[in-house]
């Protein structure tokens, strides 16, 4: 596996980041995961462009331009044999003494790496996943994709401690998301999601959902959600860039509508599917 840092492309195994990296000291970065399909990456501006937001609101000057990003990318995704990749990118401040103020005159540490995206498991999709509601409690600028995800770290493990593969947070009595990934609400026939705000992570598949919903003839509302109506939900869905869009069957132990994958999920993950190819 060769990924790419700071300029070089080398083995993954001979990268080094030095200790003093503000990755590594204080989580101070953000990233990137983009899917790319058959050696192309999917939704690759929307990407670049979420990339630029976080940057911009954390203060870290863009290291490099689209053309510099895309070269990047399409030059780490050559080297690898895998039909399907997804592609990890990652920014931090630099290297620099420890000090929470921003250093001067530090250059960034850029790092990407990719991995085989294998299909999606068909157990997966044929039976959905289960998951657990809990407290939201990470910080108040989740729109930012940060590498600083101790409560989504945490949040995962009492998921995964449950039995459960993703959990569904709340905050304030409001649905968030996932640990990893977009919580969608289906109800009487609409697709419903949080707003767009800073207590979420805008998935690229946010866009994306809206145009799938459209082109499938489904209204789609962002909205605040309580906790009751995703209790009451017919489906629940979860997309994110590795599990495209998958049905949650099972919450806190009980059977979410059928307790099977719905039709709204069928509809969407085949209109996923066709848009991936086209
Ligand atoms: N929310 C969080 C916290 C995430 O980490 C992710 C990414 O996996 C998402 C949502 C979904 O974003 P995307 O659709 O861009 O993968």
């Amino acid at each position: 596996q060769i990924v790419y840092l700071n300029g070089d492309f080398l083995p993954i195994e001979e990268a080094r980041v030095p200790v003093l990296d503000r990755g590594f000291i204080f989580g101070d970065g953000v990233y990137e995961v983009v899917p790319v399909y058959g050696g192309r990456p999917f939704r690759w501006a929307q990407h670049l462009a979420r990339l630029e937001r976080s940057l911009a609101k954390v203060g870290i000057a863009n290291p490099l331009d689209t053309a510099g990003w895309t070269t990047l990318v399409d030059m780490l995704v050559a080297r690898h044999p895998w039909p399907d990749q997804f592609v990890y990118m990652q920014v931090t401040r630099g290297v620099a003494r420890r000090d929470h103020a921003f250093p001067k005159g530090v250059a960034p540490t850029v790092f990407a790496m990719t991995s085989e995206f294998p299909p999606v498991a068909p157990a997966l999709l044929a039976s959905g996943v289960s998951a657990i509601s809990l407290p939201d409690e990470r910080w108040l600028h989740c729109d930012i994709k940060s590498t600083s995800l101790l409560g989504n770290v945490m949040a995962r493990q009492k998921a995964v401690e449950a039995g459960a593969a993703e959990c569904v947070m709340f905050r304030d009595g409001f649905l968030t998301e996932g640990s990893a990934s977009n919580i969608w609400v289906v109800r009487k026939g609409t697709v419903f999601g949080p707003p767009r705000d800073n207590l979420v992570l805008e998935g690229i598949r946010y866009g994306l959902m809206a145009e799938l919903c459209e082109r499938a003839g489904l209204p789609m509302e962002l909205r605040r959600i309580v906790h009751a109506e995703v209790l009451a939900a017919d489906e629940l869905l979860l997309t994110s860039a590795t599990k495209e869009v998958l049905a949650i069957t099972e919450l806190d132990g009980k059977p979410v509508g059928s307790g099977k994958p719905g039709p709204i999920w069928n509809r969407l993950h085949e209109a996923y599917q066709q848009a991936r190819t086209a």
